[in-house]
C-alpha cells in the first residue's frame, strides 16, 4: 500500500476501486488516509505470481506440479517450498537450459524438490533368530530410542539397536532423520481390537 503523501501514514481505506492487469497486478482507486483523512487517488502495481513448474520426488516416485513464486523472489538450492504435499527441498534450478545454484523466479524454467516432511526408516525385524526388512515412514523430527516399542506394521517390537551414520547405537536416542536402520525384536501382533501404542 502507498504512503500517505499528507501525512507519511500507511493505512488506507479503499473508497473506491478496480484491480486489472495481465502481467502485473493493478489497483487503480481512491482511498482515504485513516489517520489524517486525506483522499487520494492511487495506482499500485504488483507483480503477479509467476506457476513455476516443480518436479517434487519422493523415494521412487516424481510428481510434477506447479508453484506460484513472485517473479523477483531469488530461490536457491537447499530452500523449502511449501507445497500443497508438504514441505520439499530445492535439489536443483534450471534456467535457461542450465542448472543454477540459484535465480530469480522469472528466470526459472524448472524446479527440482524433494519431500522432506516424511522420510522411510529401514527396519530389521527379528523374529525367532531371523531378521526380515520392513520399513516405517514418519517425521524427520520424530525420535527413536533403544528400548522404545514401535509398530511395525501389524506388530509391536521393541528396539534393540539404531544404526546411524558412523556407529550402531546400544542406548540413547536418534532422530528419524539421522537413522539408518533400526533392528527391532518382534513381539506380538497387535489384536484388532486394541487401540495403537
Ligand atoms: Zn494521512
Amino acid at each position: 500500500m502507498a504512503n500517505c503523501e499528507n501525512c507519511g501514514e500507511v493505512l488506507h481505506r479503499v473508497i473506491k476501486g478496480k484491480l486489472s492487469g495481465r502481467r502485473d497486478i493493478v489497483f487503480q482507486g481512491v482511498v482515504k488516509c485513516q489517520t489524517c483523512g486525506k483522499i487520494s487517488d492511487i495506482t499500485i502495481r504488483e507483480p503477479k505470481a509467476l506457476k513455476i513448474p516443480v518436479i517434487v520426488s519422493w523415494m521412487e516416485d516424481s510428481q510434477r506440479i506447479e508453484t506460484e513464486l513472485n517473479p523477483d523472489v531469488l530461490l536457491r538450492v537447499g530452500d523449502l517450498l511449501e507445497l500443497p504435499s508438504g514441505k520439499a527441498e530445492v535439489t536443483a534450478i534450471e534456467s535457461e537450459g542450465r542448472r543454477v545454484p540459484e535465480c530469480t523466479a522469472r528466470h526459472i524454467d524448472t524446479v527440482w524438490a524433494k519431500r522432506v516432511d516424511m522420510v522411510r526408516i529401514k527396519i530389521t525385524l527379528v523374529k525367532a533368530g531371523r531378521g526380515s526388512p520392513k520399513e516405517i515412514f514418519v517425521a524427520p523430527d520424530r525420535e527413536f530410542c533403544v528400548g522404545d516399542i514401535i509398530e511395525v506394521g501389524r506388530v509391536r517390537a521393541l528396539i534393540q539397536h539404531i544404526r546411524v551414520e558412523q556407529k550402531t547405537l546400544h542406548r540413547g536416542c536418534a532422530p528419524a532423520s539421522a537413522i539408518k536402520r533400526i533392528y527391532a525384536k518382534a513381539g506380538r501382533p497387535i489384536r484388532s481390537n486394541e487401540s495403537s501404542a
